[in-house]
């Protein structure tokens, strides 16, 4: 059994009696359960993770760099565990996960040690002498102490080193609370940063949305938030009554545009693998393709062959291609947005069934699909990819800036200046052209959305804001006291009034006024330095 992980590097901790428990999604089998944090965990995780905060601060971007690359190399070493838990726990076969979650970590804190280093470094700001004589201004971002990371289950180790080595870089501490279906492999990922951490400095609560609601209530100083519009919704209203600042990165439902005069082999081969990598289960998926009229029977033939051809399985290699969705419940949603659809008039043209092993679906290929189908309006995080057959481009932009969602959105094309063109009026957080969403693994590029997708930024030094708050600093050298402090006097006046004039290039007399702020200095002087 594996237990709560409050502090990783403390070992267990007494749990409370609740387990988090659950099937395999291969294969049916009950997962090792894992105990969920009492309150009393998740108040101790975040006073030790304030505790510990000072120390790791102090050790500077270079030392936490240092730290952080021992710990991310080990977790390259020990990837054949990762690998195995991921596929037990939500079903992710290990070449997947070798691609998308186990190869991340180090080029993650390298990218990041650079952005960090050059992002909060300090700064000087210029201060015009007249107004400011003898001042000398900077600001620097300043780690803000505690960082609560509130993640999903569809990338278990990405969504928590995308908001993770950041806040650590920074100079924060963290805790992590990691979805309720992928608790195990958040354990892996803890118990490998604290190793080479200072203790305190990573800590971990489990359970449900309750432990979610109460890490944000136990007095973090910032919160990142990866998952359901629904949730995100709560989630930043009860930042917003605790006045601390969150990022939440929520749903997508995102469209490739294809134009007929898109490289068709290119283009069936990026919309399958963009559509079922993950099986589906990916914010940035392929969720809807809108294909020219013209060529969408030889792209729906393409892709219908090689969707019949793809094999859904947990095995190794050759034999696997797609996982099996990780939760029941996630293939009950499939299945219905598949049934909504067909009843509603799209053809279904190769998948639309259980594989028979596990929480297994079919990649599924769905043609004349319209906008009043689930399959193309809601998140279907499926291995599902619905054909709308469009006479345009204008009618594929309608489509796109009308969605509830505005994560990315791709178009297939040869001719990249007209892309460029269309991309500039189409309101998603990211545009790729000949691609798609392979933008999220750009640790210098911000990945963000509009609409309900939320307005959460991670990645680039736009997310800084989040993990870090700026600080000022003013250093004045002058000797004697500035010459608009108290008392008030007539001659103040007159040099506000010189000032006004120099303003709006009336100059003639702003010879008086040097002559006017000794003066005033004298006076305060005078004034202060008598008993
Ligand atoms: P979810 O909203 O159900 O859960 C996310 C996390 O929130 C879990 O850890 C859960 O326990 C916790 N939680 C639930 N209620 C809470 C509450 N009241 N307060 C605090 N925490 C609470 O989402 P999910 O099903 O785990 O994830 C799938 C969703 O994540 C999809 O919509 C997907 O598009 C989205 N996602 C978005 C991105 C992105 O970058 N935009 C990346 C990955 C996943």
């Amino acid at each position: 059994m594996q237990t709560a992980l409050t502090n990783p590097k403390a070992g267990a901790e007494a749990g409370s009696p609740e387990m988090l428990t659950g099937v395999s999604p291969v294969d049916g089998r009950p997962l090792p359960p894992v105990s969920i944090s009492t309150v009393e965990d998740i108040q101790k995780a975040v006073a030790g993770a304030r505790d510990a905060q000072p120390a790791w601060a102090a050790l500077g971007v270079d030392g936490r760099t240092a730290a952080l690359q021992r710990a991310a190399k080990r977790m390259l070493v020990d990837r054949d565990t990762i690998l195995a838990i991921l596929t037990q726990e939500i079903g992710k076969f290990e070449v997947d996960g070798l691609f998308s979650e186990a190869l991340g970590p180090l080029d993650v804190v390298n990218q990041w040690a650079k952005l960090v280093k050059k992002g909060t470094a300090e700064k000087k700001v210029f201060l015009n002498p007249v107004g400011f004589p003898g001042k000398k201004a900077s600001h620097q971002l300043v780690p803000r102490g505690v960082i609560g990371c509130i993640t999903p289950w569809n990338y278990p180790i990405a969504t928590f080193f995308r908001p993770v080595i950041p806040a650590l870089l920074t100079g924060n501490a963290v805790v992590i609370k990691p979805s309720e279906f992928a608790p195990r492999a958040a354990n892996w990922f803890a118990t490998h940063l604290a190793a080479e951490l200072p203790d305190g400095v990573v800590n971990v609560v489990h359970g449900r949305g309750a432990v979610g609601a109460a890490l944000i209530d136990a007095g973090i100083d910032a919160c990142t938030f990866t998952g359901s519009v629904a949730t995100g919704k709560k989630v930043a209203v009860a930042c917003a009554e605790r006045l601390i600042p969150v990022s939440v990165e929520l749903g997508g439902k995102d469209p490739a545009i294809v134009l007929e005069d898109a490289l068709l082999t290119r283009t069936a081969a990026g919309l399958g693998h963009w559509a079922l990598q993950n099986a589906g289960q990916s914010c940035g998926a392929v969720e809807v393709a809108l294909v020219q009229e013209n060529i969408a029977d030889e792209l729906v033939a393409r892709l219908r062959s090689g969707f019949s051809r793809l094999h859904v399985g947990s095995g190794r290699f050759a034999e696997t291609d797609l996982s099996p969705l990780a939760t029941e419940a996630q293939l009950e949603l499939v299945e219905r947005h598949v049934k909504d659809a067909i009843d509603k008039g799209a053809k279904l043209v190769t998948g639309g069934e259980r594989t028979g092993e596990g929480f297994g679906y079919l990649p599924t290929l769905l043609d004349n699909c319209t906008d009043e189908m689930l399959v193309t309006t809601e998140e279907t995080f499926g291995p599902v990819l619905p054909i709308v057959r469009i006479a345009g481009v204008e009618e594929a932009i309608r489509f796109v800036n009308g969605s509830k969602y505005g994560l990315t959105a791709s178009i297939w094309t040869k001719d990249l200046a007209r892309a460029r063109r269309i991309a500039g009026r189409l309101d998603v957080g990211t545009v790729t052209i000949n691609n798609h969403s392979v933008t999220g693994a750009m640790t210098a590029l911000p990945w963000s959305g509009t609409r309900d997708t939320g307005p959460g930024i991670a990645n680039s030094t736009h997310s800084l804001s989040l993990f870090c708050r700026p600080k000022s600093l003013l250093v004045d050298s002058n000797t004697g006291p500035d010459p608009f402090w108290l008392p008030f006097d007539r001659s103040l006046y007159d040099l506000g009034d010189l000032l006004a004039d120099a303003m709006v290039g009336r100059v003639g007399q702003a010879f008086r006024i040097p002559i006017l702020a000794l003066g005033r200095a004298k006076t305060i002087k005078k004034f202060w330095s008598q008993r």
